[in-house]
């Protein structure tokens, strides 16, 4: 068989993607990037939805500790 092998490999991620950060409930700071990752979802930024859960997820870890 000569076949061309056309299955790639499975991509190098450079950061393991978790997926979406949840907010902690009562706290504003949470609250306030989850509105602007919403915000920029509903205008279709996706870039900025990424952007927004860097930020997130760094806020998780460094202001409640989270992994
Ligand atoms: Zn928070």
């Amino acid at each position: 068989m000569s076949t061309p092998k056309t299955t790639m490999a499975d991509p190098v991620h450079l950061t393991v993607p978790l997926g979406e950060p949840d907010t902690m409930a009562g706290c504003g700071e949470c609250l306030g990037i989850a509105v602007t990752r919403a915000n920029a979802r509903s205008v279709g930024d996706y870039s900025k939805v990424s952007d927004a859960n860097v930020v997130l997820r760094t806020h998780l870890r460094e202001g409640h500790g989270a992994e």
